[in-house]
Order: structure tokens, then C-alpha cells, then sequence
């Protein structure tokens, strides 16, 4: 990996340290915009060669945010800090893609900033749902980071907030480091072997990911899974039961915090650039059409049929964890559970009474 950073960054004291952190790349002063220019006018794919560098910049924008949602559709009220853009995985589904202007990695510096903005914001009313998966991979890039050590011991001080790193790594040796941290929940993406192969590339494999989650559960964390996206193919209801099995024969069902569904879905112009990075992939044979949103997705029966069959797999473990689906309409939740949130906010205060009950037996 090479790293690059902003040379107002040596004017800091803590903008010197995290250079030094990452003094085995070698780090050199750049400006973004140059660096930009450099990848885009000599990669051919500068989205591929932007995995391979970092950029260390001094963030003035606001590190803590809701998690933008669909309109029509409806969302989990989660928070998403913003504190790695771009990740070193290359899935080709990715919507990162198709919604960072940057080909390459950003850390936003500095992270006090970040703890600051969510202290002001917890208050004592409800649980406040955060995660740093949205934007990157949780784990990815870490230990060279950092940031996880430092996240997991801020939020052990706090009762109304949970932090989700989420994740397709099998690396969780800092994880390990601290055991019984319960305001932290360790959560996997999971899909067959198949997509893991040829879609989440660079990612571990499946068996890695769900051993690295029994070593979490060992060391005391809540964990949590994402099937999402659920890609479709032929042979899917066999791999995603035979998943499910396999991960619950590894891990114990009643210490899973919540589990969620979603289909395979995406912006129109990541289509554009799925075909063009992945001319020979598979991906976009399926027959997606544009829903409501503008988003290319599966016609809702067959949502419907695929989000009632991974439930009906997933019921059949003992499990404490609250099953929900990302970023649907209502009448596919009444069509898959008989009921659904009122909107956005139903969802959300659902997920916290749940959250503040589980972890209060934790
Ligand atoms: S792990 Fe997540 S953020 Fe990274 S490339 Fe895959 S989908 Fe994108």
C-alpha cells in the first residue's frame, strides 16, 4: 500500500503522530487534487489502483451522520461515522463505485473529532446504533489504523450507544486484544461460496469469516450477520440453507444481536461500471428492473419468495437476534413477516428496544 498524506497534517501534533503510524509506507506529502489527477490519468482502472493507496487528510466536514436511506423504502434510522472512504476489497457490486468521487482511500483525521460529535449526540432517551461500514470495511484496514482500538474502549464508557463494525475480514486479532466488550457488536457479511469467489474479491473466505466470528463470540462480543446483498442464481436456495447450517453448527444462535436481509440491488450508473470493470461477470444477467427509487432491483415476488425462505431457514435456530430487512417497502415486510414498521423511525425504535434489551442480559 502506498500512503500519501496533506502536508498540513505536519502542523498538527496529532496529525505528525498518525504520519508516523504508517512510517513503514514511507508516507509522502501530496495534495489531493494532484493525487487525483495522477491516478486518473495513469490507471487505466483507477478505481483498482486507488485499493492500493491511502491518503491522510485533514477532515473539515461532519465526521457523524444518519445514514442517508432510500425515500419510499424503509431504513433502520442507523448513524454511519465517516471516518474511512474507500476500502482495499474489491467487490463488484460495490456501490462505493458508483458514489466516491475519490479513487482512492481517505482516512478523515482527526478521530477526536469524531468522539466529540457523538458524545454531544447521545443522549439518555434511546440507543444510538453506529456503525463505520458503510462508507469502507470495518476491519480491513486494520491494525494499521488504529481506530478500533481506540472506538471499542470510547464506547465501553457509554450505555445508550453501540458501535457495529462490519465486515468481510477474518482478521480480529484486535478484537481479541480486548475481551468483554459488550457496547461493541462484531458483525459479518455472509453469502455462499460461490459469490465470495467471484464477487467479493480480495475478501476472506466464508469458513474464515464465520470462525473469526466464534472467536468474537468466544471473547465476549455480541456478533451480528448481513445477507446483502442476496444475489440470485441458479442453485442459490441450496448455498444460502446450507450457509445458514453452517454457520449456526459454528456459532451459537442466541448470542446474534440482530440479523439482516436485503436483495441484490443497485444505482443505474453502477451498471455501467460493473460492465466495464467486470465485462465477463455474471452479476447483471438476473432480471433486475428499475424499482420506485431509481435502484435496479429484483421483481418484488420474487423478493418476497427469496426474504420468506431465508427466514424460514433462519427460524429454525434458537435465536434472540431481531431479523430485519434493509432498505424495503412495507407491503414486501407485510408480505414476509405479516407486519411491518409504521417508516424509517418505526424501524429504528424497534431495533433499539430490542438492542437495549439484548444487551441488557449480555
Ligand atoms: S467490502 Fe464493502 S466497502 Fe469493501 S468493496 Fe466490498 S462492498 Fe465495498
Amino acid at each position: 500500500m502506498e500512503v500519501f498524506y496533506e502536508p498540513i497534517l505536519e502542523s498538527f501534533p496529532w496529525g505528525k503522530e498518525t504520519i508516523e503510524r504508517f512510517s513503514t509506507f514511507n508516507p509522502l506529502p501530496k495534495e489531493k487534487e494532484e493525487l487525483e489527477r495522477e491516478i486518473f490519468l495513469q490507471a487505466d482502472d483507477p478505481i483498482k489502483r486507488g485499493k492500493e493507496v491511502l491518503y491522510l487528510r485533514f477532515y473539515k466536514g461532519q465526521f457523524f451522520k444518519r445514514c442517508p436511506g432510500t425515500k419510499g423504502y424503509i431504513c433502520c434510522g442507523y448513524w454511519v461515522g465517516n471516518i474511512l472512504e474507500g476500502c482495499p476489497f474489491d467487490c463488484t457490486y460495490c456501490v462505493l463505485q458508483a458514489y466516491l468521487n475519490t479513487p482512492f482511500m481517505v482516512l478523515n483525521l482527526p478521530w477526536s473529532k469524531f468522539f466529540e460529535e457523538v458524545t454531544e449526540k447521545i443522549d439518555t432517551q434511546w440507543v444510538l446504533r453506529l456503525g463505520t461500514g458503510e462508507l469502507s470495511d470495518s476491519l480491513a484496514l486494520e491494525p494499521f489504523l488504529g481506530f478500533v482500538e481506540e472506538a471499542l474502549s470510547f464506547f465501553e464508557g457509554f450505555e445508550k450507544g453501540v458501535l457495529e463494525l462490519k465486515t468481510k475480514s477474518s482478521n480480529v486479532d484486535v478484537l481479541l486484544k480486548f475481551r468483554g466488550k459488550k457496547r461493541s457488536v462484531i458483525a459479518w457479511s455472509l453469502a455462499p461460496r460461490i459469490i465470495q469467489k467471484e464477487q467479493e474479491l480480495g475478501t476472506s473466505p466464508i469458513e474464515e469469516r464465520i470462525r473469526a466470528a466464534r472467536l468474537c463470540q468466544e471473547a465476549g462480543y455480541p456478533v451480528a450477520f448481513h445477507f446483502d446483498p442476496i444475489i440470485l442464481y441458479p442453485g442459490w436456495e441450496k448455498d444460502y440453507q446450507k450457509l445458514i447450517e453452517e454457520l449456526f453448527r459454528t456459532i451459537d444462535p442466541k448470542g446474534v444481536i440482530w440479523i439482516s436481509l436485503g436483495t441484490f440491488r443497485l444505482p443505474r450508473p453502477l451498471s455501467g461500471i460493473i460492465r466495464k470493470r467486470f465485462p465477463q461477470n455474471w452479476i447483471l444477467t438476473g432480471e433486475l428492473l428499475p424499482a420506485e427509487d431509481g435502484k435496479l432491483r429484483y421483481l418484488k415476488p420474487l423478493r418476497v419468495k427469496v426474504y420468506k425462505k431465508m427466514l424460514s431457514w433462519l427460524k429454525e435456530y434458537p435465536m434472540r437476534g431481531f431479523i430485519y430487512l434493509c432498505m424495503e417497502r412495507k407491503d414486501v415486510w407485510r408480505a414476509v413477516f405479516g407486519m411491518s414498521p409504521k417508516d424509517t423511525q418505526g424501524l429504528k425504535e424497534l431495533l433499539e428496544t430490542h438492542t437495549q434489551e439484548f444487551l441488557r442480559k449480555w
